[in-house]
């Protein structure tokens, strides 16, 4: 008799997720796996709801209905009526938090910290790490996206592209299970978003689980295990990256395609 193999437990599993701003639902009951090792790119034009359901796997948002878990722990959420549904324990939420690691297009670093500070800050004060320790790996992880020589910078003297590679580095020092990137190459000048790009690709060649959304059509196709389009809070079309870019279902999509 053939055992079954039991599934591997995805990185991260979102399930039926609906979301709405007071009473406009811009998420109409999205799921979404992705399995260790996975670089899932989610496109969609200006508004079709990708931010919402990429912060709504840490719960900068939190679902109106269906369940997000991380490493097959589902986050618990108090969605008692008459109030806006809001995560049951904190404590859990800071905890998976520093599992999905999140990079944003607007970088976010504080400004007040120094590049290095930036980085410890969160593996020393929420993870409650050795200082040496995270000081030590937080400067080999400068030293690997190119930006070792300004450990001591504040992020106003850093261009768009060194700071939002500052930003990588310090969502790696939590050593996430996934990362979460919000359009992390829209906000740069042209001549900089290669070396970010450059970082992300690397990343992904050592099988990092990753969920990106972006812009970048030959990000999507050529790095991205599997691409996802979104289109008014509902997915439109998914599979392969290679077999999605090749023969697209969706006509919706082969326009998407066609204006970028
Ligand atoms: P995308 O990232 O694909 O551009 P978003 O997830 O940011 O889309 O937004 C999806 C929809 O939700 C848009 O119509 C947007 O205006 C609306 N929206 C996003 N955030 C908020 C918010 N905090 N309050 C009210 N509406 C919002
Ligand atoms: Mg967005």
């Amino acid at each position: 008799m053939a055992e079954r193999i039991p599934e591997p437990v995805p990185a991260v599993a979102l399930s039926g997720i609906r979301k709405s701003y007071g009473s406009v639902e811009v998420l109409h009951g999205v799921s979404l796996a992705a399995h260790e090792g996975e670089v899932i790119s989610i496109l969609g034009s200006s508004g079709s709801g990708k931010s919402t359901l990429l912060r709504c796997v840490n719960m900068l948002e939190v679902p109106n209905d269906g369940t997000v878990a991380i490493q097959g722990e589902e986050i618990r959420i108090d969605r008692r009526a008459g109030r806006p549904p809001r995560p049951s324990d904190a404590a859990q939420v800071q905890r998976l938090r520093s599992r999905a690691a999140m990079v944003f297009q607007s970088f976010n670093l504080w400004s007040h910290l120094t590049i290095l500070e930036n980085i410890i800050e969160a593996p020393v004060h929420v993870q409650g790490r050795d200082r040496k320790d995270c000081i030590a790996e937080g400067e080999a992880l400068l030293e690997r996206v190119g930006i070792a020589a300004k450990r001591n910078f504040y992020p106003a003297h850093l261009s768009g592209g060194q700071q939002q590679r500052a930003a990588i580095a310090r969502a790696l020092a939590m050593h996430p299970a996934i990362m979460l990137f919000d359009e992390p190459t829209s906000a740069l000048d042209p001549e900089l978003v290669g070396e970010v790009l450059k970082v992300m690709r690397d990343l992904a060649a050592e099988g990092r689980t990753m969920l990106v959304v972006t812009h970048e059509m030959a990000f999507a196709r050529d790095v991205s295990t599997r691409t996802v389009f979104l289109h008014k809070g509902v997915i439109e079309e998914e599979g392969s990256s290679a077999d999605v870019f090749a023969r697209p279902h969706s006509e919706r999509f082969r326009q998407f395609l066609a204006r970028a």
